[in-house]
């Protein structure tokens, strides 16, 4: 029988963290090399004996990595950045990623609308390039040694160059005759490996707008791949949105098949006639891979049942809507969510068993499943049902409270709060502060954890954090900086720790999921309507204050981000969910200012990741994300200052709508990207006062004083003293004191140096 079940890719940081434990060990120098290695070898395996007993026809080789398939590709194409010359193997790859002494990190971005960040690689017309497949090679021949045959993934030429950065300029496409040589002789040495080689080239890139060049470059492309070998069988894979332009021009190459995703991507469906012409394979991705929610299989079943008018079953592969990575790993370890919860979820691993009794009953139809297969399926059926009809998700109260609601915004203009707050606030031009949260030592994680577990209790768990929030307070006064924040000990994520005590919320023990390198995130997820039953942060944020005269900021989480950073309901549209959540926020909001705090920052961290990949459906996004802002902000009065914070450095497209959030301040994440980004802002004229970030705080480089001087000359140059604020350029919990405190004196140190030179 052919191939019929494919997963796109599966998630590599382990089970229990492992890759992310060792890798820090590692780096901290407490582990060797070859400690690393073999907890890859140890997960590679695991990864691959999981697929392969779920019975899937597709499993990927090279969707594992060490840190980033993005900086994979770049040291496979020896793209390799002039300050890491001189360094090899492991000690290139991770400085090249994370920095090191010498030399800062390469850039690193969201992948697409997702919270998983890939390094950027860089790329110059002088370099030359030169192809290193070992790594891929490797894993291909470790897979076939367990006896898994593997399909190879691989980040295409124009994804490759269309998420590249020119660092001399120009476009990254025109690389693309220098790029195309070395992909080509990639295949032929994979064309070396067997008889039959299947190939997923990724080109996620064909699912924005895809402009004319980008377009135009395609069939050249695939032409060309194509004709390398017969032994290869290419499949050119697309997710997270639907690749309706790509697909007229890849139905005209030779690639074998074409990968689109039908849960995120439905206007795919108005490829299928092409496709089917086409006689090429379609691999539909159906079962969701960037949420947590059980497959609903009897809509799964209808869905492909409707393809199948179109193309024919035969030439059909039924997969993963992109890989896995993007959800945790296994429910296993879920031992204390309530059965009724955990029966309505699915993770990695379990999509897998789904997928299995998804292409059973789709190609050989109800009567062939075998009794085990049977009873999945009825499960599956009665969860769905069970979910919809739960008295756990629908709250009247709240629904009532939402419907009532009218748009808001503050009391007064701009020009009048800013006005009023600098007369209140009194802080100086160039305002030193910093994103939250302090360094989350093993102490306070620990106090956490025991906490959580009831190893201490109420009282010995407050006191210690007083105690850190102590410390904080007293090095942020001694080294002089203006605002001043009580360091975030008690939040083990920014979204979690809202999220815990907000209603409608669920949380797991082991939901971790990749955001970069070693760092996981543990998404909490929205499975009822939100509420807040009483304050948040009100109490750390009022002792925080009672340790200082000078200015405490506090410090939440704005809706959006919450709802990015979550794993949504799907029973509701987004927007819905986010405006109970801008509820809550805004509740928070009254309850801070009143018990006296005046500068609160609401973070909308992950405010552009959810962007739309397609221009059609911005001004819907935008409409409703800018009014859930405002709805959670607008309350504040005119002389509490409102910030916010986002962690990206392209702001462009956004600007306006950054503008339209009505924030007083921004800060904004700059440091990889000197003052390019902040010319935007001046530009279009914003008037708000903006804090770029000075300094990276991704890598564990000290930067010198020097260093942070001209970079705040450099900002100088876009924006008046009057409107910048001096910051890092994100919060501080994953670094160590040891960093943060020579950092933080040297940015002050820096502000103490410029404002005496500009008389300020
Ligand atoms: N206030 C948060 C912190 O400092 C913001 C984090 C973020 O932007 N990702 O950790
Ligand atoms: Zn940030």
């Amino acid at each position: 029988m052919s191939k019929k079940s494919y997963v796109t890719g599966f998630p590599r940081i382990g089970e229990q963290r492992e890759l992310k434990k060792v890798l820090e060990a590692f780096w901290a120098g407490k582990s060797p090399f070859q400690a690393v290695e073999e907890t890859a070898r140890t997960l590679r395996q695991r990864h691959w004996e999981y697929q392969k007993s779920a019975g899937m026809d597709y499993i990927s080789s090279n969707d594992f990595s060490l840190y980033d398939t993005m900086l994979d590709t770049a040291v496979m194409l020896g793209a390799i950045p002039e300050r890491f010359r001189g360094l090899q193997n492991e000690e290139l790859y991770f400085a090249m990623a994370r920095g090191n002494a010498d030399s800062v990190a390469m850039e690193m971005t969201k992948w697409f609308n997702t919270n998983y960040h890939y390094i950027v690689p860089e790329l110059s017309r002088q370099d030359t390039y030169r192809l290193n497949a070992a790594k891929l090679i490797n894993e291909y021949k470790e897979a076939k040694t367990l006896g898994i045959t593997t399909k190879i993934n691989l980040i295409g030429p124009i994804t490759f160059l269309g998420l590249s950065r020119r660092i001399d300029g120009d476009d990254a496409f025109e690389l693309h005759a220098g790029i195309l040589p070395l992909y080509e002789a990639l295949l032929h040495e994979i064309s070396q490996l067997d008889a039959k080689v299947t190939v997923q080239i990724d080109e996620p890139i064909f699912v924005r707008d895809t402009p004319p060049k980008v377009l135009s470059l395609i069939k050249p492309t695939y032409d060309r791949l194509c004709s390398v070998s017969e032994h290869i069988e290419i499949i050119v894979n697309t997710y997270f949105e639907h690749a309706c332009e790509a697909v007229d021009v890849l139905v005209n190459t030779p690639v074998w098949g074409i990968g689109l995703d039908f849960v995120h991507g439905p206007k795919n469906m108005q490829a299928l006639q092409r496709i089917a012409h086409s006689g090429k394979k379609l691999v539909a991705g159906v079962v969701d891979g960037r949420n947590i929610w059980k497959n609903d299989m009897q809509k799964t079943q209808k869905l492909l049942e409707t393809i199948a008018e179109t193309v024919d079953r035969e030439a059909m592969i039924v997969s993963t809507s992109c890989s896995l990575l993007h959800t945790p790993f296994t429910l296993a370890y879920e031992q204390q969510m309530t059965s009724e919860i955990k029966n309505w979820l699915s993770y990695a691993v379990e999509k897998l068993d789904e997928l299995a009794v998804i292409t059973k009953r789709f190609f050989e139809g109800d009567a062939a499943l075998e009794a085990q297969e049977r009873a999945m399926l009825q499960a599956n059926i009665s969860a769905n049902e069970s979910r919809r009809s739960s008295e756990r998700i629908h709250d009247a109260v709240v629904q009532k409270r939402v419907e009532g609601l009218r748009d808001t915004c503050r009391a007064e203009a701009y020009e009048t709060r800013i006005a009023r707050q600098k007369a209140a606030l009194g802080y100086p031009p160039l305002a030193t502060t910093t994103i939250g949260s302090f360094p989350q030592t093993p102490e306070v994680r620990q106090a956490r954890r025991a906490y959580k577990n009831g190893v201490i209790g109420t009282d010995a768990y407050e006191a210690q954090m007083r105690a850190y929030i102590d410390e904080c307070v007293a090095f942020q006064e001694a080294c002089g900086l203006d605002v001043l924040v009580h360091g975030e000990p008690e939040r083990n994520d920014m979204v979690e720790y809202f999220g815990e005590q907000l209603n409608g919320f669920g949380f797991s023990e082991n939901g971790w999921v990749q955001s970069y390198g070693s760092r996981c995130v543990k998404p909490p997820f929205i499975y009822g309507d939100v509420s807040r039953p009483e304050p948040m942060t009100v109490k750390w944020s009022v002792y925080a204050q009672s340790k200082t005269s000078k200015i405490m900021k506090g410090m939440l989480t704005g809706p959006v981000t919450i709802l990015n950073w979550s794993f949504v309901r799907d029973d509701l549209p987004r927007e819905a969910v986010s405006r109970q959540i801008a509820v809550a926020i805004s509740d928070e909001i009254d309850d801070l200012q009143n018990a006296g705090i005046r500068i609160i920052q609401v973070d909308e961290a992950a405010f552009k990741e959810g962007y739309p990949l397609r221009k059609e459906k911005i001004t819907a996004y935008e409409a409703w994300a800018v009014r859930d802002f405002k709805l959670a902000t607008g309350s504040a009065a005119v002389e509490t200052q409102i910030h916010t914070h986002m962690c990206y450095s392209e702001f462009n497209d956004i600007i306006k709508t950054i503008e339209a959030m009505d924030a007083d301040v921004i800060s904004i994440e700059t440091a990889r990207s000197g003052n390019t980004l902040l010319k935007i802002f001046k530009e279009v004229g914003y008037k708000q006062e903006v804090g770029p970030g000075i300094y990276d705080i991704h890598s564990p480089r000290i930067p010198t004083v020097e260093e942070m001087v001209s970079q705040i000359k450099a900002l100088l140059e876009v924006l008046p003293k009057e409107q910048l604020w001096i910051n890092p350029d994100c919060g501080l919990k994953t670094r160590k004191w040891e960093e943060v405190k020579p950092s933080l004196e040297h940015m002050v140190e820096a502000v103490r140096i410029v404002r005496g030179e500009c008389d300020c």
